[in-house]
């Protein structure tokens, strides 16, 4: 079944990404014995509370500060140089579109196909890209396969070089499906929108931004992206600390050298910390630790650290490849995380194995198991994959206390699960110790170091993979409140939960589109989802234009329906969530029912499609107000 592979860290892993599945299968008729298991369930059950109980934390989300004031330096872009003095634009356009990363390309792509030509791109960094823009640390990668996740390749001819890119290719095709849809042409870069103001009697929004512009669109489609504010811990002392400090997200290469790839060779003589374990932390730790005099890991919960497996795009392979190719393979792999069956899986990774293991349903249709025992199964599934996980981490690290320390006790999908082959035999590097906190983080930062366990461990260099903000106000990690009809204010009307219809638009806001994964699909290959909103708003901006209606927002009960649909059919349901270690899965231990109201189609992503589809081809435009 399995076959080995040797790490560049010299490690020999066995890669058989299909391994629980044998396992999962000979369950699937009824619940196995602890005997029969090897594990009493009951016994990890109990682990799994313990080190959640001891991670909950009175403060939820409110332990995080924002990056503002004297913090506001971690924002700036240390990527395009001095931002470029330009004139304050009051012009209008027919489409204004916030955010240029995928989001905003693909619905500028979408757009342009059907010929509107007025189409501006408003974005804060120096060029398109996004999050790959902003992402650049060393070892960033994306975790979804390549040849479902960049978007539009077949439009654009493009097989991506690995199965698993590196972010300078993301950044590099973000570059490219710019150019190729003219989409540089009329943006504003180094541009922070600073508000938006839909004005009734001309039907046209106001946007305002730092830059002193004051610009007129008739469509505004908001891309502004999910993970898009830095976050920092509030932890007591960060502003004493005289060293050096940065967050992932904007690497500072001039004091570690070295490259996206690596060669962090100005580190040869400093002790650098960081602090997080999530995903971003273990792309970039093998090369902080190849390029520290001495690295220390702050740890506070182990991220799942499953096999990569990356390799070169077979030329053969990629040649052989036919006319909608990336469409049937983006289809395939949603297919499967909605809990479809597939012929045959063309993805086989790691994402496709767990999501078919571990959250669909399908495998237990027809096996005449008693559906009673399908949520006991699941749960065995799980224990089986992290006992998997736990197992890889004995056999790649060889001191058993730094082993025991990364090991995590939670269900899969409690925290993002990560996929890398150098990041746990890193910890055999003599230069690089982990500091767990035994899941209570850091106690403090002084002037020189940092206090973790009591001890302080002196440091020339923070670098902060603390994450982004997730479950703060939607205006705030937009950096800006929308004025609609009636001069209501999103951040008002959505203050306990985002109210959508199809979580696309929003009604009082007319003209106004969204991109984003509440109260939409829910899909690991996020670009697929941007394109099936860009197909929408194409469909629909091309109505407008095409029936002379001025415009269109959502009837209000529609939309009410829609969110009492969206919390009704949460898949990772509140119980599921309080069960889970704190994180921003679970609004950090403190689920409730405005991030179950926030969060995506519960049904996966593929069934939310059929709905979308059924909406647009029923030419009706049901639920819309028009005028
Ligand atoms: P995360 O929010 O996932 O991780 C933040 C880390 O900081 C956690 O380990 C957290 O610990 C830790 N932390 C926070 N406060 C403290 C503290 N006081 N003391 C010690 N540790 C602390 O951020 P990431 O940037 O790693 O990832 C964010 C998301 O970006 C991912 O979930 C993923 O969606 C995306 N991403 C995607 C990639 C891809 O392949 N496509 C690659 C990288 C990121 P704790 O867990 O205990 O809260």
């Amino acid at each position: 079944m399995g076959r080995t592979r040797i790490l560049p860290s010299g490690v020999p892993i066995k890669v058989d990404v299909m391994s629980s599945d044998s396992l999962a299968a000979a369950q699937t008729t009824r619940v196995p014995t602890t005997e029969e298991l090897g594990f009493d369930p009951d016994r990890l059950r109990e682990k799994y509370r313990f080190e959640r109980d001891r991670r909950l934390r009175a403060d939820g989300n409110e332990q995080y500060q924002e990056v503002v004031g004297d913090f506001a330096r971690y924002l700036d872009d240390p990527y395009s140089g001095p931002v470029k003095p330009r004139a304050a634009l009051h012009d209008e356009v027919d489409v204004l579109i916030v955010g240029g990363g995928f989001g905003g390309l693909i619905c500028g792509a979408r757009l342009r196909q059907i010929g509107i030509e007025r189409i501006r791109i408003i974005e804060e960094a120096g060029d398109v890209g996004g999050t790959w823009y902003w992402n650049r640390y060393p070892g960033a990668a994306c975790d979804t396969e390549a040849y479902i996740y960049l978007p539009l390749c077949e439009e654009l001819g493009y097989v991506p070089r690995t199965k698993y890119a590196f972010a300078p290719e993301i950044l590099e095709h973000a570059g490219r499906i710019a150019r190729h849809f003219d989409l540089h042409t009329g943006a504003c870069f180094h541009t922070h929108v600073t508000g938006l103001r839909w004005d009734d009697v001309s039907m046209r929004w106001h946007i305002t931004t730092n830059r002193g512009d004051d610009m007129r669109a008739r469509f505004v489609i908001m891309s502004n992206g999910p993970l898009n504010r830095p976050k920092l811990p509030g932890i007591p002392g960060i502003r004493e600390y005289k060293g050096h400090t940065f967050h992932t997200s904007r690497w500072d290469y001039d004091y570690t050298g070295g490259s996206s790839e690596g060669g962090l060779h100005k580190l040869a003589d400093k002790r650098v910390g960081i602090i997080g374990t999530g995903a971003t932390a273990v792309q970039c730790v093998p090369h902080l630790g190849a390029g520290a005099k001495e690295l220390y890991v702050f740890q506070r919960t182990p991220s799942s650290v499953d096999v990569r497996d990356n390799r070169k795009t077979d030329p053969a392979w990629a040649a052989s490849l036919e006319p909608g190719w990336q469409r049937e393979r983006m289809e395939n792999f949603n297919t499967l995380t909605s809990g479809g069956v597939v012929e045959k899986d063309l993805i086989q990774d790691g994402w496709t194995e767990i999501i078919r293991n571990l959250v669909s349903m399908a495998k237990f249709r027809g096996t005449g198991v008693d559906w009673a025992d399908v949520p006991k199964l699941m749960e065995i599934a799980d224990f089986q994959k992290m006992n998997q996980i736990r197992a890889r981490v004995d056999a790649v690290v060889k001191d058993k206390a730094t082993a025991d320390a990364l090991k995590p006790w939670y269900r899969q999908f409690c925290k993002r699960p990560c996929f890398h082959d150098d990041y746990l035999p890193t910890f055999n590097r003599p230069n690089v110790h982990l500091i767990d906190t035994a899941g209570l983080g850091i106690d403090r930062i002084t002037a020189t170091g940092v206090v973790a366990n009591g001890i302080e461990y002196p440091i020339d260099c923070i670098v902060f993979a603390t994450g982004f903000e997730v479950g703060t106000a939607w205006t705030r990690r937009a950096g800006y409140d929308v004025q609609g009809r009636d001069r209501q204010k999103l951040g008002d009307k959505w203050a306990d939960g985002i109210r959508t219809l199809h979580g696309y638009m929003t009604h009082g806001f007319p003209n106004l589109f969204i991109v984003g994964n509440s109260q939409s699909a829910g899909t690991t290959n996020f670009p697929h989802a941007m394109d099936e909103s860009a197909r929408h708003f194409q469909y629909l901006i091309q109505k407008c234009l095409q029936e002379d209606i001025r415009c269109i927002e959502p009837d209000k009960d529609a939309e009410d329906a829609w969110v009492e649909h969206i919390i009704s059919i949460s898949r990772f349901n509140e119980a599921f969530l309080s069960d889970c270690t704190p994180g921003y899965y679970n609004n950090e231990g403190k689920p409730n029912r405005r991030s179950i109201q926030n969060g995506a189609y519960g049904k996966g992503p593929n069934p939310f499609f059929r709905i979308t589809k059924a909406w647009r081809e029923a030419e009706e435009m049901e639920g819309m107000v028009r005028r």
